[in-house]
């Protein structure tokens, strides 16, 4: 059910896009939320395989709006360079979709939390371990399971190596 690039040509690879995934400090979330706008808000991340990861307070707009449904996309934007004599961008950019599962299990969340805590500050487990443990039982943590990948990049990057 998902949808075909258009500009096939402008398309990145798989592997192109798990590397935007993998080199990103941030993405946005977005949901189906309040009276069915769409809210589109800013996260950290971790990619584990096919798994987006994410933690969150344990209330808010986005957990109510997951709540309530779990569909949603997550958007990376790894590039953007402004060429104001072209009237363009030079960019390169991701698109998930997915579905976001709250993660219930401890040993999970657990496991889970410590792979996006080490994402941003490898090797530094006791600090890790400090900074969730009085945190744990008043979060939650988001696993987001990617359907649907594409990834594209402006026209002109396609004649530059990545
Ligand atoms: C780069 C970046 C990384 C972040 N990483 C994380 C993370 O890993 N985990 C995490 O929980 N939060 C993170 N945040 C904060 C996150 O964007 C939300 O503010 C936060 O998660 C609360 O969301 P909520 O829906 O529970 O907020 P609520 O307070 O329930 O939202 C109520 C309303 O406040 C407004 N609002 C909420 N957040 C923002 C925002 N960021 N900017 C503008 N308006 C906003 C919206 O209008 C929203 O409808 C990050 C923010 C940035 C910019």
């Amino acid at each position: 059910m998902f949808r075909d690039m258009r500009r096939k040509k402008q398309q990145l690879s798989q592997e192109e896009c798990l590397a935007i995934l993998n080199a990103a400090t941030s993405g946005v979330l977005s949901v189906i939320g309040d009276d069915g706008y769409p809210y589109g808000v800013p996260l950290s991340f971790v990619r584990i395989g096919s798994t987006l990861v994410f933690h969150s307070a344990a209330d808010g707009h986005k957990i109510d709006a997951i709540k309530a449904n779990p569909k949603a996309s997550f958007t990376v934007v790894a590039q953007d360079k402004v060429v104001p004599s072209e009237y363009n961008t030079h960019f390169r950019s991701v698109i998930a979709f997915g579905r976001v599962r709250l993660v219930q299990d401890a040993e999970e969340k657990m496991a889970l939390l410590r792979a996006l805590g080490d994402h941003y500050w490898p090797n530094h487990d006791v600090e890790l371990a400090a900074e969730i443990e009085p945190r744990f039982n008043h979060m939650h943590v988001l696993a987001f399971g990617v359907e649907h990948l594409t990834g594209k990049q402006s026209l002109a990057l396609m004649e530059q190596p990545s």
